[in-house]
């Protein structure tokens, strides 16, 4: 399927990046008609794929996810694309500093975002930094002098490329294309788009999931209510919650909670939850 041109298929991330879809194989209701292969019954309605696809997400039947295809074209700092290609399972296709003289596109961060070292975290950043004006300079003094010594070992000396980016700055931009089936997109959101993500890869993962989602709203409200809205607890973090509670719930409490049984909360799901509350120890 093409790009569909009345959805938004590009977003500007970052100062000089940006996402682009390029291409789309398969559609919102591919993941329900792979499924069926199984049983050899088609879906006789929207409902009954919506409630197919909610299950298998919910149960991490994960491989009907993977009979499809969204592809990016991609522009991003260096240090981003590192973290971005440890997603081993996607395809990938990078320009080369060999053939040609890379552009001159470099990424600074806003001052806002110059940050402390994160007192707990170890890999994140802190508060905003008194002194962010001056390393923002900085930077971009660095970018430019690279650039300018980049540019003379190419065009002055002839250099080869392949050398004349040796002191390359992980700011430097460079453009991949990356091509994944739903699976991988989520489980590459599910990591991308969390807290603990460094801000420079979310702000792409936050694109990527508001252009496809577009493409499979169902599959994706699924991803968002199963995968990355859900929680899981810890059977230590299990135990403290009933030390907390009260007392357990009732099973009036519980039966008037549950909503009317519809394809987004089956009478199924209901059962499930109340199996789990069961399992906690949390519902008399
Ligand atoms: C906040 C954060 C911090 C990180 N810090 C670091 C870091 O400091 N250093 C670092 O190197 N990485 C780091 N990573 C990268 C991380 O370890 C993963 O490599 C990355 O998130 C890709 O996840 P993945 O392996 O699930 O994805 P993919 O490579 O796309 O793999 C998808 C799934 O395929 C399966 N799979 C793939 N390859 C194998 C294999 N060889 N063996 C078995 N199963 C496989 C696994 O089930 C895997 O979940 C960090 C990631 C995050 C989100």
């Amino acid at each position: 399927m093409p790009a569909n041109p009345s959805f938004e298929n590009s977003k500007q991330v970052l100062d000089n990046g940006y996402v682009r879809l390029l291409d789309v194989m398969g559609d919102d209701s591919s993941p329900d008609s792979d499924a069926r292969i199984s049983t050899g019954i088609a879906a006789r309605s929207e409902d009954q794929q919506t409630t197919l696809v909610r299950f298998l997400l919910r149960h991490k039947h994960t491989t009907p996810f993977e009979g499809t295809a969204i592809k990016f074209e991609v522009r991003a700092p260096i240090m981003v694309i590192r973290e971005w290609f440890r997603h081993r399972t996607f395809s990938y296709n990078e320009e080369s500093g060999r053939y040609k003289q890379l552009d001159p596109l470099y990424y600074a961060p806003n001052e806002e975002r110059v940050s402390y070292q994160a007192k707990s975290n170890h890999q994140g950043s802190g508060d905003t930094h008194e002194e962010a004006a001056k390393f923002v300079v900085q930077w971009k003094d660095e970018q430019a002098a690279f650039e300018e010594s980049y540019n003379e070992l190419i065009q002055t000396h002839n250099v080869a490329r392949e050398l004349a980016r040796l002191n390359m700055p992980v700011s430097h931009y460079s453009t991949f294309i990356v091509t994944g089936n739903l699976l991988n997109w989520f489980r590459f959101l599910q990591l991308r788009m969390d807290a603990n993500a460094q801000f420079e890869i979310r702000v792409y993962a936050d694109a990527i999931f508001e252009i496809a989602k577009q493409y499979f709203p169902r599959s994706f409200e699924a991803f968002s209510d199963y995968w990355l809205e859900a929680v899981s607890l810890s059977k230590r973090e299990i135990d403290l919650l009933k030390q907390m509670m009260p007392s357990a719930i009732g099973q009036d409490a519980f039966t008037s909670a549950m909503p009317a049984p519809s394809p987004n909360f089956t009478k199924r799901e209901s059962e499930e939850f109340r199996q789990k509350l069961i399992r906690m120890g949390l519902l008399a």
